[in-house]
């Protein structure tokens, strides 16, 4: 059972939205983080509760964003479970519930690290920074790479299966997701690199 701060929590927030109440799940596990889940076609949240009160915390609004929002939408095949309209309930409610602005900077950008950009986007205190930064570690990441090489030049792929996964037979790269449900529509080309 939920611990009854909570329950009073999802109560609150349901009922400052005129959305009915979700089922909740509450599991203790011994690690800090908390991690949750939102099935919006059997009407339940379930937390798996750390250690840490404000992880928590910040866990059951992210989870009650997920059940309040619009249902995801779909890109290339992706479900957008994190998007701008997502982040825009998201934040109002860590906000609004006593989450701090640099706290959930660093949980929500730690799990999702494009959660900043709509941070940014949204005013949140201390996101432009924390964006700038990460942009610019990640530059820095892409430059200490080594260059790629060219495996096997440009050629028009030719997807066969290969028992469960589906390969092109010029390269032999498996295809996955969205590019080989793009691939399946209408033929492509594409470029073998080593990872350097
Ligand atoms: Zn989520
Ligand atoms: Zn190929």
């Amino acid at each position: 059972m939920a611990p009854s701060w909570a329950r009073e929590l999802v109560r609150g927030v349901c009922a400052a939205a005129g959305a009915p109440e979700p089922l909740m799940r509450w599991r203790q596990a011994r690690r800090a983080a908390s991690s949750g889940v939102t099935r919006r076609s059997v009407g339940s949240i379930s937390v798996t509760a750390g250690t840490d009160p404000l992880d928590q915390r910040l866990t059951v609004l992210h989870e009650l964003a997920h059940w309040l929002g619009p249902f995801p939408r779909r890109r290339r095949g992706r479900v957008l479970h994190h998007d701008a309209r997502f982040y825009a309930i998201a934040f109002d409610l860590y906000r609004r519930h006593g989450i701090p602005d640099a706290e959930v900077l660093v949980r929500e950008g730690g799990r999702y690290p494009s959660s900043l950009r709509h941070a940014r986007a949204l005013g949140i205190a201390g996101a432009d920074v924390a964006w700038r930064s990460r942009r610019e570690a990640l530059g820095e990441r892409a430059r200490q790479r080594p260059p790629a090489r060219v495996l096997v030049a440009e050629h028009t792929v030719r997807l066969v299966r290969d028992g469960r996964w589906t390969r092109c037979s010029v390269c032999g790269a498996r295809v996955v997701g969205p590019i080989l449900a793009r691939l399946r529509r209408r033929s492509g080309r594409h470029i073998l690199l080593s990872a350097g």
